[in-house]
């Protein structure tokens, strides 16, 4: 079993990546953005009250969110492993993790972070896409779809995310250095971390990464 989390700051590259090494290593996902974003389309509870934290950029309360994961995570259902993308971000949900992990007697193989400059982030960020439907990404410049505005994968309209709007990006970046990247120390300490430089295409980020797991 490989259980990995892959970290960075919004737009670095972290669903791109996972979306490769998922099918890759055959894990099973846990991004609590995509889940966030699911309960927002269908206007449930939960979505609702994401979606006040979400598009002004900040993040959903911490016992929200652990508990939304510990959920997913009870399940049990990664007969490979599973892949975490977009949580943890703070302190408190990066120990909640290893209770919940501890609770069921597993553990992290590998803490990846993608780790690229602030200007490469607004200009990714800025050109962002997603499908309406299927959630998959797209960026106008370095990754557009083979029709414009239109899905590859399922035909659907591709979408800009409220929150990649430039406002919203700017303060998700200052929420990350001040709640997401002390993580990262967490993990160094923990002997778990392997940074990849994310500025670069990314197959070849793809690469690095799977060379250094094994594949
Ligand atoms: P994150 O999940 O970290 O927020 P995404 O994977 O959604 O980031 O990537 C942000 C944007 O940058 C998307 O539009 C994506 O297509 C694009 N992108 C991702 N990786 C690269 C790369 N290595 N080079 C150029 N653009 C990239
Ligand atoms: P990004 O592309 O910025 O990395 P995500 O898709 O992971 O963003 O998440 C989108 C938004 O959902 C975040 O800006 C935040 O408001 C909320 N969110 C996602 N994961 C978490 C989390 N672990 N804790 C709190 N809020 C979260
Ligand atoms: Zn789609």
């Amino acid at each position: 079993m490989i259980n990995l989390l892959i970290m960075g700051k919004p737009g670095a590259g972290k669903g791109t990546q996972a979306s490769r090494l998922l099918e890759h290593y055959q894990l099973t996902h846990i991004s609590t953005g995509d889940i966030y974003r699911e309960e927002m389309a269908k206007d449930s509870e939960i979505g609702k009250l994401a979606k006040e934290y979400i598009g002004k950029g900040e993040l959903v309360p911490d016992d929200i969110t652990n508990d939304i994961v510990k959920e997913v995570l009870h399940k049990q259902d990664y007969p490979k492993g599973f892949m975490l993308d977009g949580f943890p971000r703070t302190k408190a949900q990066a120990v909640a993790l290893d209770k919940m992990m501890d609770e069921l007697g597993i553990t992290l193989t590998s803490v990846i972070n993608v780790d690229v400059d602030d200007s490469v982030l607004l200009e990714r960020m800025a050109g962002r896409r997603v499908c309406s439907n299927c959630g998959a990404t797209y960026h106008i410049h370095f990754h557009p779809p083979v029709k414009d505005c239109v899905c590859d994968l399922c035909g659907h309209p591709l979408i800009q995310r409220e929150d990649d709007l430039e406002e919203s990006v700017l303060n998700r970046l200052k929420i990350y250095n001040e709640k997401t990247k002390p993580l990262l120390d967490y993990y160094k300490k923990k002997g778990l971390l392997f940074v990849v430089n994310g500025d670069m295409p990314k197959d070849k980020v793809f690469r690095i990464i799977t060379q250094k797991l094994g594949d």
